[in-house]
């Protein structure tokens, strides 16, 4: 019943000529594609450019961050006003690289996962535990962390569009990807707290996707179990053959 997700994160890559290029080659690659929403999160020099090169297509566009302010003196800082104007539908938040080297907090991705939403962003909220947390065994409590912490006092009528994207450090462009076996867990464990928080009938909506060296040749298993929603990307979502793949592996008919 949840529509596959998956989305590519292209983190600081990618010239706003490289970014036309590529979401023009995609949208043609992946016209024929039902069933799976499509996203690219391009940075956000080519966000408007990439919006414009997929308009009318089944690509959307997300941005890889947001501030929760709608203006105001915040010098870097964009605003979810402004990201939805550039013609982007999504935005990922609290992605381990922006809580390890730019000091994202939980409380920080609250504030912006609810502006996000406020903003008529779809959020994708990005949780995961370092390898040494794993190897002490405090996975499953440091996903209930951010998972509360991040979501809090996000009222259960607005959290059923939201994505989660259950993205272990360890694996993140380490070409270490985790076991069907661990991120069916993890997934699990992840949906569980949504149940708690939100209920039975948004938790069964919110997608939980995936991220963590995806590769076409790793997908389909990753993908295999039920509570995986789809997948975020990163360096395989840089190349369109690659990136489609992944798109194709994530179809209801493929799985
Ligand atoms: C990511 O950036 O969210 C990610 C999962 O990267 P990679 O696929 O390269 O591990």
């Amino acid at each position: 019943m949840r529509r596959p997700l998956i989305a590519g994160n292209w983190k600081m890559f990618k010239t706003v000529r490289e970014a036309i290029g590529f979401a023009e080659e995609l949208r043609n690659v992946v016209k024929d594609v039902a069933g799976v929403e499509i996203v690219v999160a391009p940075p956000f020099t080519a966000l408007h450019a990439v919006a414009d090169a997929v308009r009318n297509s089944n690509v959307g566009v997300g941005a890889q961050d947001l501030y929760w302010e709608a203006e105001g003196a915040f010098t870097g800082e964009v605003s979810p006003g402004m990201i939805k104007e550039a013609g982007a539908d999504y935005a990922i938040v609290g992605h381990s690289e922006r809580r390890r080297l730019f000091g994202e907090t939980d409380a920080s991705v609250n504030r912006k996962t609810r502006a996000a939403i406020a903003a008529g962003l779809t959020p994708i909220v990005c949780v995961g535990e370092t390898l040494e947390e794993r190897e002490r065994a405090e996975t499953l409590g440091v996903l209930d962390r951010q998972i509360d912490a991040g979501l809090e006092g996000i009222p259960a009528g607005q959290a059923a569009g939201l994505a989660v994207a259950y993205e272990p450090v360890w694996a993140i462009g380490t070409g270490r990807h985790a076991t069907p076996a661990q991120a069916a867990e993890a997934h699990a464990h992840v949906r569980a707290r949504l149940r708690q928080r939100f209920g039975a009938d948004v938790a069964a909506r919110c997608r939980v996707i995936y991220g963590g060296s995806v590769k076409p040749e790793n997908v389909r298993d990753l993908l295999a179990s039920a509570d995986v929603d789809g997948a975020l990307v990163g360096g395989a979502s840089l190349d369109v053959p690659s990136f489609a793949a992944i798109v194709m592996a994530a179809r209801p008919a493929a799985l």
